[in-house]
């Protein structure tokens, strides 16, 4: 992953070995900016790309999902999945060919992704694959999976990290 020039509010730090990203966002607009750089430093391979969005309910998962969509040229309304669990949109993105949108927040057990034919979505490197609640679903996601952590700071503000 490519790092992004820091703002002031912005930190980048390094575990172990490998980089974290950490900012706060006062706004949707900022954290739609923060989905866009997120998106600009995806290094495709030869799988799909998988970031995995972890964070309480309201902390901002699927407002950035919708701002990566938007990014990736979606022109439709992406709404949250939490009812049809998964929802796929063509792209005419020149890494990406589709967005694939899955909300495991009522799953009962990380089977139920293999319903969704998640092993065949993990194959292709075109797809972009964006799991909300990925702690239900946990030894199901590739060990490449970005994790992107998502905090309620307050009403307005939210602390997105990902590494
Ligand atoms: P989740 O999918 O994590 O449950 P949502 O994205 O659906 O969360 O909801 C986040 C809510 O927080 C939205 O209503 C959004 O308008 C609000 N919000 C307020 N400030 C921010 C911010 N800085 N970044 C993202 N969302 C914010
Ligand atoms: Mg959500």
């Amino acid at each position: 992953m490519r790092l992004p020039n820091l703002g002031s509010r912005e930190r980048a730090f390094f575990v172990l070995d490998f980089w974290v990203m950490e900012r706060q966002t006062n706004s949707l607009e900022e954290t739609a900016q923060v989905a866009a750089e997120c998106l600009a430093s995806l290094e495709p391979s030869q799988q799909a790309t998988v970031l995995a969005l972890r964070g309480d309910l309201g902390a901002g998962k699927t407002t950035f999902t919708q701002a990566l969509a938007r990014e990736l040229g979606i022109s439709e309304n992406v709404t949250s999945p939490t009812f049809v669990i998964m929802k796929i949109y063509d792209l005419e993105n020149k890494v990406f060919e589709r967005l694939i949108h899955i909300d495991a927040y009522r799953f009962d057990t990380p089977d139920e992704l293999d319903g969704l034919n998640f092993s065949d979505f993990l194959k292709d490197p075109k797809n972009l694959i964006v799991v909300e609640w990925p702690e239900k679903v946990e030894g199901k996601l590739p060990p490449e999976t970005v994790f992107i952590d998502f905090k309620f700071i307050s009403e307005t503000v939210r602390e997105i990290s990902y590494s």
